[in-house]
């Protein structure tokens, strides 16, 4: 392959057919450090008996759809980190997050979801899911074994996030994988936190692990990515299945970015703890804060199973200010901050912040509940600048 001339004497045709030229000119044996990038939407077969199409087969090529070298190359590099059995990549953690619930509900299932879940999940849940017939029941992301009692004959699925997004609960996913596997319920995980290194979804038992590669695997706010990994041939049949139907694209180059990623992932986690728990433990000697949830401090709900089902903390945590902070103090403290930046998202480079004044779930605390994101940059910078932003927000108003 990678002859122009399949039986026809290529000087003698016509440029614009040269053009076209299938086959590569340039040497092979290119052997480079850095990812390869290959793109391509037909993959061409040297003869009809070749071209199978069976996603079973999964490390073969049929269309770019399905793999390309690149995007496969990352499937595999998270399933390797994960100890999973399979991987697919999906546009975005939240494709991933879409995939898993396609794949495992029909009408009449029942679904049990965190109350701290991710927001975008939860809308997908309550608002497309049930829908289509799916019923979709909120529990407390701290109740452990006794899901037991939730759990129905048409219960098809128990999703866990851990630790929750913005309230940061921390679950005892081993409880709930024990009384889930009892009834033969697959559990899947967000555990994006984790980056899929921090906790060992697999050894804990869960079926599907997801990851937002957006996060800390990209690490550079620049791409969206997500995967799906799973632990056993049985998910991969669920999961598998739903990924070939959906469509769910990845762009090698993006692909190429995150494989970029892994190399730097073990550096920035380690730095990134650090300066993460100096910012931290220097919030939670503040005056203006109630509390810092961070999975490793105690006044985080379920530090304790922190502290024995993972082998560290990352840089998102969120700090609830005191009672009297109302909604424009907290608002005012945001405004004032000058190196963390003002944003969604979280695991890049750079510290952010964001509050969640409309979140009901938050419940009363919700005007006083900051979450914040540590970048790489030096942490005693970060503190001066929360100090400030903190002083700032303390002035009352018509002092201003
Ligand atoms: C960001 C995030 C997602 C969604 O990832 P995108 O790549 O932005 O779609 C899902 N789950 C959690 C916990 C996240 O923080």
């Amino acid at each position: 392959m990678g002859d122009a001339n399949h039986g026809f004497a290529a000087g003698r045709l016509h440029w614009r057919t040269r053009l076209i030229a299938p086959g590569p000119m340039a040497p092979p044996g290119f052997h480079s450090l850095a990812p390869a990038v290959h793109r391509g939407s037909t993959v061409v077969f040297d003869r009809l008996g070749d071209a199978v199409d069976d996603w079973r087969q999964a490390e073969r090529y049929t269309y770019g759809l399905y793999g390309t070298p690149t995007t496969l190359e990352l499937g595999l590099r998270i399933k390797a980190l994960d100890g999973g059995y399979h991987c697919v990549v999906a546009p975005g953690g939240q494709a991933a997050i879409a995939l898993v619930f396609m794949a495992y509900c029909r009408a009449g299932s029942h679904v049990l979801v965190p109350g701290s879940v991710y927001g975008p999940t939860a809308e997908l849940a309550e608002d497309l899911l049930a829908g289509f017939g799916v019923e979709v029941e909120r529990y407390d992301p701290l109740i452990g074994g006794a899901i037991a009692s939730r759990i129905r004959p048409e219960t098809s699925l128990i999703w866990c996030e851990s630790p929750g997004s913005i309230t940061m609960e921390v679950q005892d996913v081993p409880a709930i994988v024990a009384a889930a596997r009892a009834r033969g319920v697959a559990v899947a995980l967000d555990n994006t936190y984790a980056a899929g290194v921090l906790f060992d979804a697999f050894a804990h038992g869960v079926d599907v692990s997801v990851q937002a590669l957006t996060k800390y695997v990209g690490g550079h706010s620049d791409i969206l990515l997500g995967t799906v990994s799973v632990a056993n041939g049985a998910a991969y049949e669920t999961v598998g299945r739903a990924h070939r139907l959906v469509g769910m694209a990845v762009s090698p180059d993006d692909c190429a970015l995150a494989l970029r990623g892994l190399q730097t992932l073990g550096v920035r986690l380690d730095r990134l703890e650090r300066s993460t728990l100096t910012v931290a433990r220097w919030l939670k000697e503040r005056a203006e804060v109630a509390a810092v949830l961070h999975p490793a401090l105690p006044d985080c709900p379920g530090h304790e199973i922190w502290a024995r089902d993972f082998t560290g903390s990352a840089s998102v945590f969120s700090i609830v200010l005191k009672d009297d902070w109302t909604a424009a103090r907290t608002a005012r403290f945001v405004d004032a901050l000058r190196l963390f930046r003002i944003g969604f998202s979280w695991g890049g480079v750079t510290s952010l912040v964001m509050a969640y004044p409309d979140s009901a779930r938050l419940g009363a605390r919700r005007e006083r509940l900051v979450r914040l994101n540590v970048g790489l940059e030096e942490p005693a910078d970060l503190i001066d600048d929360l100090r400030q932003a903190l002083e700032l927000g303390t002035v009352p108003v018509k002092s201003l």
